[in-house]
């Protein structure tokens, strides 16, 4: 480890995994269960439910599960899915071939799908698809708490009240661990603590959290794809971010395909009613704006009908916005789950190449789930060649945990974030354009830094957490308008 990064207290472990969603509690059960002699280190910033897994506002997750017999048709949906986007054939293929066992063991630990009153599990279609393959469970709270118990079985420690803010590499460029911050604490954002570990997941979520108008769990950063990006790790389909239309006030959902499309003002562009009829029946298949589809000619003619406040009005339609949701792309990874970058791997909405632009409905938590234990086994496998951090009787932290309650850096209502949020908005959404003055400002605040891993390692000391927050939300922000 660089001498740099010496004054900060340092804990040794054999898997780092980053962020405590669906992805990488999955990924920090298979890394402990592939090697339980390692530590396996879960870094969670907030020790409650929290991010689009365990606190989305459904409390409900879908996952798709193609049985056997059904793979094929899975995997060629998934694929038409994917353009313009490109989604790589032999991911989707994992994501088939892996389900039926991802999710029996959700059942074992006590993570309860919805049945029928015969106790027969119901299966429903998913948004872009007729075919009745997903499975749905309520209750997100409790399924966090089936995954805490298995985890802490294993033995796997769960380290809370921090976030990553950076990924040192060595002059190899092979990531050796992370920076962590404390959120709460002294009002410089508190204790820091550098881990090295012999791989590192992130598991960091996705981008919804860059923009004002989101409708993703609370607790997510919206900085993984910078975090990703700082290390030169290769981005795919990042730009896909799904958007859904709510209604202003109770924000509810609205779906295009439900509207009524027969005032002349509303069909302006459209050639027939009847066209409009046929586009209306595919959009309402699916919630989140489509990437290329015909019926993204719906969402485009209500677009236009958007006030400067981003608000669409009448006629045929209540006063409603798009909301970010979910991004469709990110850190490109193998089968395995690992990224380009040596000794960093990737899963979950951070990660990308297994959807394209769109994405069947319950893809993604079924990806969270496969990539998750495939990173987590193979992560444990590589950091099983290092002895030294192998510890049987693991070193205790350095210094206190950090306070989970009580004053914070305030992250959430920083100017910096609400400028970003806004151009978000503006320019990222569907229907918007890119504004080169915006850009100027994000390239500007995401500096030059992390081009090279030798630079980045011996320049991360100094910058406190809020100057790193702010670099990672503008190159995350940038990977969006830009990758
Ligand atoms: C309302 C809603 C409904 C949805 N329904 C479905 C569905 O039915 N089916 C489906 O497939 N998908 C659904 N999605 C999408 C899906 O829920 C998410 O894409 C998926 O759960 C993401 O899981 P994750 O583990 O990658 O990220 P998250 O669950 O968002 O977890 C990310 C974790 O990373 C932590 N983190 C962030 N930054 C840092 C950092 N710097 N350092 C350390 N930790 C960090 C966060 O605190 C959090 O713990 C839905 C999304 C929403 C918003």
């Amino acid at each position: 480890m660089s001498s740099t990064l010496s004054h900060i207290p340092r804990l040794d472990c054999g898997v780092l995994v980053l962020g405590a969603g669906l992805a990488g509690m999955r990924a920090a059960w298979a890394a402990k269960q592939a090697a339980p002699r390692q530590r396996v280190l879960l870094v969670s910033p907030r020790a409650v439910p929290s991010g689009s897994s365990f606190a989305n506002r459904n409390n409900a997750l879908g996952v798709q599960a193609p049985p056997a017999h059904e793979a094929e048709a899975f995997v060629a949906e998934a694929l038409a899915l994917a353009p313009p986007g490109e989604a790589d054939p032999e991911l989707v293929r994992a994501l088939a071939a892996d389900a039926p066992t991802r999710v029996a063991e959700l059942a074992d630990i006590g993570v309860g799908f919805r049945v029928d009153s015969a106790g027969a599990p119901l299966r429903f279609p998913g948004c872009f698809s007729p075919a009745r393959r997903a499975l749905v469970f309520d209750g997100l709270a409790r399924a966090h708490a089936a995954f805490s118990a298995k985890l802490r079985d294993l033995g796997v420690e769960t380290l809370c009240g921090f976030e990553a803010l950076d990924l040192p590499r060595d002059h190899g460029g092979r990531v050796l661990g992370a920076r962590l911050c404390a959120l709460r604490g002294r009002a410089d954002g508190g204790a820091r603590l550098d881990v090295r570990a012999g791989a590192v997941i992130a598991a960091l979520g996705g981008p919804a959290p860059l923009f004002a108008r989101r409708m993703c769990g609370p607790g997510g950063s919206g900085l993984g794809l910078g975090l990703l990006a700082s290390t030169g790790a290769r981005l795919v389909n990042a730009r896909f971010v799904q958007f859904f239309w709510l209604r202003e006030g109770d924000r509810a959902f609205v779906n295009p395909g439900d509207l009524d499309w027969s005032d002349a003002s509303c069909s302006a562009g459209f050639t027939a009613l009847a066209d409009i009829a046929a586009l209306a029946d595919s959009r309402r298949g699916h919630c989140p704006v489509a990437f290329g589809l015909p019926d993204a000619k719906l969402d485009l003619a209500l677009l236009a009908r958007r006030g400067p406040d981003g608000v669409v009005r009448g006629p045929g339609a209540p006063a409603m916005a798009l909301y970010a949701h979910a991004g469709n792309g990110g850190a490109k990874i193998d089968t395995h789950g690992r990224t380009t970058i040596p000794g960093l791997f990737a899963c979950g909405e951070c990660a990308g190449g297994m959807h394209g632009a769109n994405r069947l409905g319950g893809a993604m938590a079924l990806a969270c789930l496969v990539f998750g234990a495939r990173a987590g086994a193979t992560a444990a496998d590589e950091a099983a060649a290092d002895e030294a951090r192998n510890l049987p009787t693991p070193a205790p932290l350095p210094f206190a945990p950090p306070p989970l309650a009580g004053p914070g850096r305030d992250v959430e209502s920083a100017p910096f974030l609400r400028r970003l949020r806004r151009g978000m908005d503006k320019c990222a959404a569907p229907g918007g354009s890119p504004s080169p003055a915006f850009t100027a400002w994000l390239r500007d605040a995401a500096g030059k830094r992390g081009e090279s891993p030798v630079e980045s390692l011996d320049e991360s000391s100094g910058e406190s957490p809020a100057a790193l927050r702010r670099r990672l939300l503008a190159r995350s922000a940038l990977a969006v308008l830009e990758e």
